[in-house]
């Protein structure tokens, strides 16, 4: 295995060498382990879980694989970040994949994705409702007043119109974010969903070729081991500092550092969920907690299906934004990813379904989706010979109308304790595990600065 590259030096002779505790063993706090570690550090990484991974890890289900928190890849167009993903693991570990992505429409149609590039695929009447609504919504958009709505069922309308808004994006966001439209904030889709320009839109309603954005035109994968071969490959050389199995119960503060459970640190790295660790860390004002426990996810079902052949469809992914379809929002082809993903001559898809609150998914809910999935032609119950789930209790975050606030009330109380905290929950931000890693890079950064500095 390679050495992952990083910008981050270690300190200069005689420069004091602190104790870190990081809580938490996915990727973030994996890479801010090497980093910190690689600069001369000691460190111990708390995971409450036996295997290291978090969000990125992946279940084996007799040979079938299961990305637990929903299929993943490897993209990115953050350059350090990637290459100490990819120089983590080594680039001939990985498969090279052309992202092939479509829309299962009603009545058995494949609609291209994104969808505004496939509406010259819809049937007439829905292509009229998506085009027409499209124009009206851009002429009110050049309106001297027109303003972007801060709700995301609104700026749907505004940014696409309605008959966009009836025929996919109302219902596929219903079906994932489980919430009234209107108590969702537009913030989360700023810079996510580029504005298609209207020629295009034009282009596609009459049957003419668009492509939309393609910046995720192309993935990589770990051949085999599933994406958790990213993880553990950035964990090994840290397997005699990470406490796995180990829950972090107690951060209090000791004099100038701090103690977790029984040992004490000069410094903490949070990368928990910043409600589970506001839960944990003593002394949290009322007012905090209350802030930290109002933030909003959705926790995620993701259901394994493996197949006795591998005559499948080409497709990466698959969206299903209907109620009819069952309650995936998202089929992915994991055995298309790497061949590594189920056994051979077999194949597997992974549905992925979003839940608030109690877990809704058992093995009578499996049955029936395999059945939903029967009905609408997307598999034959015959050939399913192992199906299988995992939840995951923090999966998305949601963006409701007053998320800032209460984040700002919350993770700016904890930022202010001089506690450094990074990852995709702990900071409740979108990130995927580029960013994950990005942000850890920078973090370390900052910290081997504020370390020289005294
Ligand atoms: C549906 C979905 C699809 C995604 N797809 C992609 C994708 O295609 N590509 C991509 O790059 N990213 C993707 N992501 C994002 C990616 O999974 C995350 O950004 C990344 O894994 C987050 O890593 P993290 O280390 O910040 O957090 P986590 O992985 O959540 O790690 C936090 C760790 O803290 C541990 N912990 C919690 N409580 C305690 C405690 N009390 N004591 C000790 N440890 C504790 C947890 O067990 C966990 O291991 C996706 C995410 C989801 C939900």
């Amino acid at each position: 295995m390679a050495a992952p590259s990083s910008s981050v030096t270690t300190p200069s002779q005689g420069v004091h060498r602190v104790k870190f505790a990081i809580l938490g063993g996915g990727i973030s706090g994996l890479t801010v382990g090497r980093l910190l570690r690689a600069a001369g550090h000691t460190i111990d990484i708390f995971e409450k879980d036996e295997i290291i991974g978090g969000l990125c890890k992946t279940a084996n289900f007799d040979g079938f694989l299961l990305d637990e928190a929903g299929g993943h890849i490897l993209y990115s167009k953050l350059p350090e970040a990637l290459s100490f993903m990819v120089d983590s693991i080594g680039p001939d570990q990985l498969c090279q994949r052309e992202r092939k992505t479509k829309i299962y429409y009603r009545d058995g149609l494949w609609v291209k994705y994104p969808f505004e590039n496939g509406v010259g695929q819809l049937p007439p009447q829905d292509r009229f409702d998506c085009l027409m609504g499209y124009l009206e919504a851009y002429w009110q958009r050049q309106q001297p007043n027109a303003t972007p709505p801060g709700n995301f069922h609104d700026w749907v309308l505004y940014r696409m119109g309605q008959g966009f808004a009836d025929h996919f994006m109302f219902p596929y966001n219903e079906k994932i974010w489980k919430i009234d439209l209107k108590q969702l904030s537009s913030s989360w889709v700023e810079g996510r969903v580029p504005e298609a320009p209207v020629e295009d839109i034009v282009q596609a309603a009459v049957g003419l070729t668009t492509e939309g954005y393609t910046h995720q035109s192309h993935f990589q994968y770990p051949i085999s081991g599933g994406f958790q071969a990213l993880t553990d490959a950035i964990g090994a050389p840290l397997a005699d500092v990470i406490q796995a199995g180990t829950a972090v119960e107690s951060v209090q503060r000791d004099g100038e550092g701090w103690k977790v459970n029984d040992a004490r640190y000069d410094f903490v790295v949070n990368t928990m969920p910043l409600p589970e660790f506001l839960k944990v860390l003593q002394g949290v004002p009322a007012a905090v907690n209350q802030a930290g426990d109002a933030l909003v996810y959705r926790s995620l079902a993701s259901v394994l299906i493996g197949l006795n052949h591998d005559e499948i469809p080409d497709y990466s992914w698959i969206y299903l934004p209907f109620p009819e379809q069952g309650g995936a929002n998202r089929i992915t082809y994991l055995s298309n990813y790497s061949p590594g993903n189920a056994p051979e001559g077999c194949a597997s898809i992974q549905a992925e379904l979003t839940f608030a609150g109690p877990n809704p998914v058992d093995d009578a809910y499996v049955d029936e989706l395999a059945a939903t999935y029967e009905r609408i032609g997307l598999l034959k119950r015959s050939d399913v010979i192992r199906k299988g789930f995992k939840t995951v209790k923090y999966a998305y975050i949601v963006y409701d109308l007053d998320f800032y606030q209460k984040l700002d009330q919350s993770l700016g109380w904890v930022d202010r304790q001089g506690i450094y905290s990074t990852g995709r929950f702990a900071r409740f931000d979108y990130f995927n595990s580029d960013q994950c890693v990005d942000s850890a890079l920078k973090l370390v950064k900052q910290i081997l600065a504020d370390v020289e500095r005294g």
